[in-house]
């Protein structure tokens, strides 16, 4: 990517974002962690209702004794009485708020219920909750946007018109994703061309640009949210902004001009999946979700959510392979004991169940944060994602490789030859997915960073924006000092109850390391402003031209090694602090156990971060940089790609 296509992307991510509000976490590397925050979204993700356990415990008895998720796999879709059986135990219409004939679950007691969904059926799990995001949640979403009266009632005229079939029989897409656009929508080439009247749009994209790619529940459903970038008669394409165009259409399946054609993955076998041909599909002007232009805002505001759900679901598979590993490692006999009982399996097992306890955790601290009404998730839901995605994938190889050749066998060929059979090899595969879905983990680790970084970014610009008087900026300078140094030297209050000895010790830790952090990035920062004015000056004394020189705040956002292991650790510290806390409230010895297990091995992985960040100094970045340029130039073909058949790809 060029600095201008960079620009190009950021400027559209961040007018779509929007600043990052307070959360707990937010203030991670300019203040101090919000523990008392997070123990109050411990204590409320208790709240239950009476409505949703007896819809869990009704959901459960189904899903133990009528579904089979090798129907689905063998099948290759998803049975009638599976999506009969999800809309009579109200699963599609949980979380759509009462008023419009949902049953209103909070977003606590919607985890739970895709836990359980995914500890059984990943598909169906994904189903639920797709429903719930693709269009239900972007009309909800809308309600934030909505500032004047005429936008609150057209919108409430959407909400009361969608929202009730969803909640009766309809089934919601959303269609982001186009071949041209996964993580980066400002190329986004979906063209909604309005009408010289401006009463409807045209909706046009194919399947290699602009036509919709991999949206799930796209072969079923009836409702779509779409986005697409809208054109004013006349109006050349390429000189638009994106960040004023991109709009969210509801696009009713029955509209004429619409091919939906099947797709299928490595796992996720009878996942309703599909690319969606757009050719002049008429959208009538009503069918708008907010504003033209409000299309990412909207998505941003979905992905939130998305992110949560996912990990719900990413929980219930990682207690059905642990509970599996747990099976196996006592059934199976090798070398004259139990495989659980040899040291390394041991060792993997521990791991595994750790790991489980701290994800739901996170998950219960997460879901409870999305429950308070006007609370930013976005960062939290983003590190929820990563870390969970990474879990499972983790989980799901362990446990395959636990159950040695029985792993990798398909769960068919276990049953033909009269096994215990248990379909490890199906999660495996479908849990690959998990880092893919709902921001890819790259993507996700710049987007966790940006939002810790932002209150510094904005302070370091302040201090050299040039279009401030100078004596103001060193005033501002010498403020920032002040608070920086104050805030080193002041410490989180620590909720009332006893954080106990054995987990007091990793809070102390995480106090320790944020300030490193923290530490560790102004000089970083500082450094590249070091070297850009460096540059400016050379560059100014031999009369070259200084525009080409990046902004140090973009050459330092594009260090993105280095702000990877800035977010492993960031990440993992918040972790360990909702797991501890979490354990002083469970207060029993096992959950004392698994806090400690977790958090002395979530210190092994931040000391291994430490000495890849000590050993990254920008000249080392630029060597891996021209490294990775040799290699994509093909420079190393002739030692690396010798002697095998190249076919199957285009020339390069
Ligand atoms: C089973 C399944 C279901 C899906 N359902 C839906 C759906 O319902 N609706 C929908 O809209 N989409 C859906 N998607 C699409 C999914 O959201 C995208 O695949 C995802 O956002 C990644 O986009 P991409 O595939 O174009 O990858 P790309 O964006 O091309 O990225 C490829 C790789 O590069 C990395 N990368 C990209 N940009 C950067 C960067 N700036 N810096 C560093 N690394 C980067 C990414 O992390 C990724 O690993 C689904 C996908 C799958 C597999």
């Amino acid at each position: 990517m060029n600095t201008s296509d960079y620009e190009r992307f950021k400027n559209t991510f961040e007018s779509a974002h929007g600043q990052q509000q307070r959360s707990p976490f937010s203030t991670l590397l300019t203040g101090q962690i919000d523990y008392l925050a997070i123990d109050c979204c411990l204590d409320n993700w208790k709240n239950n209702t009476a409505k949703a356990d007896l819809l869990l415990v009704k959901l459960h008895d189904w899903l133990e004794l009528e579904v089979d998720p090798e129907r689905i796999e063998n099948e290759s879709q998803i049975p009638d009485v599976y999506m009969q059986g999800l809309r009579k135990m109200d699963c599609l219409r949980a979380r759509i708020p009462e008023q419009y004939g949902g049953l209103g679950l909070s977003q606590c007691r919607y985890s739970q219920l895709l836990e359980k969904l995914g500890s059984r059926s990943e598909v169906l799990a994904l189903v639920v909750s797709v429903q719930q995001l693709g269009v239900a949640q972007g009309l909800l979403s809308l309600q934030k946007l909505e500032r004047t009266p005429e936008q609150q009632q057209s919108g409430e005229a959407l909400r009361n018109k969608y929202l009730k079939q969803l909640a009766s029989n309809a089934i919601g897409a959303f269609c982001l994703t186009t071949p041209e656009t996964g993580s980066d929508p400002s190329r986004l080439q979906t063209i909604a061309l309005a009408s010289e009247d401006g009463s409807h749009f045209e909706l046009s994209g194919d399947w290699s640009i602009g036509g919709k790619l991999f949206t799930t529940l796209g072969t079923i459903a009836d409702l779509y949210i779409m986005l697409a970038v809208v054109v004013y008669p006349g109006e050349d394409m390429t000189h638009l902004d994106p960040r004023k165009r991109i709009t969210a259409f509801i696009v009713e399946r029955k509209y004429p001009g619409i091919t939906v054609k099947p797709l299928s993955f490595c796992g996720w076998h009878g996942l309703p999946n599909a690319a969606i041909k757009l050719n002049k599909v008429i959208i009538p002007k009503e069918n708008i979700i907010g504003e033209v232009g409000e299309g990412l805002k909207i998505a941003f505001m979905n992905l939130g959510s998305g992110r949560i759900n996912i990990s719900a679901i990413s929980l219930g598979m990682m207690k059905h392979l642990g509970r599996v590993a747990r099976w196996w490692g006592v059934e199976r006999v090798q070398g004259g004991k139990p495989i659980g009982e040899h040291e390394l399996n041991t060792e993997q097992l521990v791991k595994m169940n750790a790991s489980i306890y701290a994800c739901e955790a996170f998950l219960q601290f997460v879901s409870a944060l999305a429950d308070q009404p006007n609370a930013d998730i976005r960062l939290e839901a983003a590190m929820l994602k990563l870390f969970s995605s990474h879990v499972l994938v983790e989980i799901a190889d362990e446990t395959l490789q636990l159950r040695g050749g029985r792993g990798y066998e398909s769960y068919k060929s276990q049953v033909s030859r009269g096994d215990t059979a248990v379909a490890v090899e199906r999660l495996f595969r479908s849990a690959r997915m998990m880092k893919i879905g709902e921001g890819g983990s790259n993507v996700l680790k710049l987007y966790i960073m940006r939002c810790l970084l932002n209150d510094l970014l904005q302070d370091f610009n302040k201090i050299t924006d040039k279009e401030i008087p100078l004596v103001q900026r060193f005033t501002y300078l010498i403020k920032v000092c002040m608070r920086h140094v104050k805030g080193y030297f002041q410490f989180s209050k620590l909720p009332k109850n006893n954080i106990k000895q054995a987990l007091s010790q990793h809070i102390r830790y995480v106090e320790k390391i944020h300030r490193y952090l923290k530490r560790m990035i102004i000089i970083k920062l500082a450094a590249e402003f070091l070297n850009f004015y460096r540059q400016l000056s050379t560059n100014y004394l031999l009369k070259r031209p200084v525009q080409q020189i990046p902004r140090p705040e973009a050459s330092f956002e594009l260090r993105q090694v280095l702000l990877g292991h800035c977010t492993q650790i960031a990440m993992l510290l918040s972790v360990m602090t909702v797991t501890c806390l979490r354990a002083a409230k469970d207060a029993s010895p096992e959950a004392i156990e698994l806090a400690n297990e977790f958090c002395i091995r979530a210190q092994e992985q931040i000391s291994i971060c430490r000495i890849k960040i000590a050993n990254h100094h920008p000249k080392r970045g630029d060597v891996v940089n021209k490294l990775g340029t040799k290699i994509m130039k093909g420079n190393y073909v002739d030692i690396l790609e010798q002697n095998i058949v190249r076919a199957n790809l285009p020339n390069i």
